[in-house]
């Protein structure tokens, strides 16, 4: 039977993974995310009615990573028409980690999703167009969407993040050669690992997502984000491209749209019902939180939720 929500249930959940912490790799591919605890665990759910649960440390701030993609896309599609966007990255899963190269030579520069690295850096292309200071426009609507007005980007992982970035800028001069880049790719970049670098908590984002459970509506602001349709859309790229490869795995577990970031969070939407954050720093293959797709795979089970 159905267990009702409640932050003791999310906390039986979190000491029920808590064990698997060892078994995954914190990302060190920059000093500043390979420091930060591998047992840093937390989950938080915020409800389309405005209620919200909490367990662990999800108070706790944390590089959200590529997490801020399903952001920048949801940001673009209120500046640009649809099919501009859609004639410049596909809505296909990549099957294929992150930051691979391999599809965008084949397909002529034309990444596959939005929410792999290049879809992702096409989509901080496009804003860097349309918005005269698309940094700080982030800034306001991640403060917007969570309440909390001092939501800041970690200007060490940005650096850090601009300090390895070979494979990014390949990347994006790939598409560049193809014509599907527009801006200067440096100054692109520079957005890209900003948005990457957001710190928020497993409550922040909760709140900040729940537009997704809700049509497209945040219940902080007044005007939906999106529409009713492009949210649909949101979540069906989520469930078959928000956790690269391993997306197959954990629609198969979870049953529910999803994005990761390597920081180790992960965003979850019962759509009509709830936004789920979870935190746990250590990745599995895939570059997705091993116990935070534990918790979700649990939570699922024991509220009797999935979209399939
Ligand atoms: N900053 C990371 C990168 O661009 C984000 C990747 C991720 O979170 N999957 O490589």
């Amino acid at each position: 039977m159905a267990t009702k929500l409640s932050n003791q249930l999310l906390e039986d959940i979190l000491a029920q993974v808590r064990p698997l912490i060892g078994q995954g790799k914190v990302a060190d591919y920059i000093p500043a995310l390979a420091e930060v605890p591998a047992d840093k665990l937390g989950i938080a759910v915020c409800t389309v009615d405005g209620e919200t649960y909490q367990a662990g440390d999800a108070d706790e701030r944390f590089s959200i990573q590529s997490i801020s993609k399903v952001l920048s896309l949801t940001v673009a599609l209120s500046r640009y028409a649809e099919s501009d966007i859609w004639a410049r990255v596909g809505k296909e899963p990549s099957g294929q980690p992150f930051n691979s190269l391999l599809q965008l030579e084949l397909e002529q520069g034309k990444p596959r999703n939005p929410f792999i690295n290049a879809g992702a850096l096409v989509v901080c292309d496009m804003l860097q167009s349309r918005l005269s200071a698309p940094k700080q426009r982030m800034l306001e609507v991640v403060r917007a969407l969570s309440g909390e007005p001092d939501i800041v980007y970690d200007a060490r992982v940005a650096r850090s993040e601009f300090e390895h970035s070979d494979r990014n800028a390949a990347i994006a001069y790939l598409m560049k050669s193809f014509g599907n880049f527009e801006n200067d790719v440096i100054t692109v970049l520079q957005t890209y690992f900003h948005y990457c670098a957001l710190r928020m908590s497993c409550m922040e984002l909760a709140r900040t997502f729940v537009y997704l459970a809700n049509n497209g509506h945040s219940p902080a602001l007044d005007e939906p984000l999106i529409n009713e349709r492009q949210n649909r859309q949101i979540n069906a790229m989520m469930v078959t491209s928000g956790m690269y490869d391993g997306a197959g795995e954990f629609a198969y577990r979870v049953g529910m749209p999803g994005k990761s970031g390597v920081g180790g969070g992960i965003i979850a939407v019962v759509p009509h019902e709830m936004s789920i954050a979870v935190w746990c720093p250590e990745l599995d293959a895939s570059g997705n939180s091993l116990a935070g797709t534990a918790a979700l795979e649990i939570l699922a089970q024991r509220i009797g939720r999935s979209i399939f």
